[in-house]
């Protein structure tokens, strides 16, 4: 850097001293960046199967919508706690973007300390593969690929399990055993942005929102 000798960062003041806090609901409202900073609700997952329990998961869970919370936002996450086993996605889908999946020791905080078998197949039919991971892993699957099951079967250490899609919010067509195929969109367990009355219904009309005031 050509300006190495002229400035020293580790020295370099806050600028914002005279800081404009955004504190209030009132003030957010009306600010320029105010829909960038969202702060998580906390959400209970639904039973994904019947008669399935739910302790298998670490309550309350955090989930990021995508753009339905922070508008434009290209991409969904999940952070949960699995403390049990469990058969997490039985049924085969493809997304229409890149989808990361992240498993982590939770036994804060070294997230090298991992006890968990757990089982992931990528691709379909003939071209299968399963995949353990017994310690940290991070698994990419490009856009359109096949995936699933994902057999969370021996947690003996809690697992930080986050599930990362690149899309405003989760969905993909998914392989039903009758042969058919389904495109199915999940936002959570949330009430509607435009009717708190109303359960969000992945509608999607929310994702068309700015992050700008205008
Ligand atoms: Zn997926």
């Amino acid at each position: 850097m050509e300006n190495e000798k002229e400035f020293d960062l580790r020295t370099m003041e806050d600028p914002y001293k005279e800081k404009k806090y955004v504190l209030t609901d009132e003030e957010r409202a009306a600010s320029k960046f105010g829909k960038l900073v969202f702060a998580f609700p906390q959400e209970n997952n639904e039973i994904v199967a019947e008669g399935d329990p739910a302790d298998y998961v670490v309550h309350p869970q955090a989930y990021f919508r995508g753009a339905s919370q922070i508008p434009g936002s290209e991409f969904n996450q999940s952070y949960q706690i699995f403390v049990k086993p469990f058969f997490l996605d039985r049924v085969q889908h493809r997304h229409a973007k890149d989808e990361f999946l992240v498993f982590l020791g939770a036994s804060f905080p070294n997230v090298f300390d991992f006890d968990a078998h757990i089982e992931f197949t990528i691709g379909k039919g003939e071209e299968a593969e399963t995949y353990v991971i017994d310690k940290p892993t991070i698994i990419r699957i490009p856009a359109g690929v096949y995936h699933c099951p994902l057999n969370f079967k021996e947690v003996n250490k809690p697992v930080l399990f986050l599930a990362t899609l690149f899309t405003p919010m989760f969905g993909g067509v998914y392989d039903l055993p009758d042969g058919k195929t389904m495109e199915m969109y999940y936002n959570g367990p949330v009430p509607c942005k435009y009717n708190p009355d109303k359960k969000c219904d992945s509608c999607g009309k929310c994702l068309q929102e700015s992050w700008e005031n205008k």
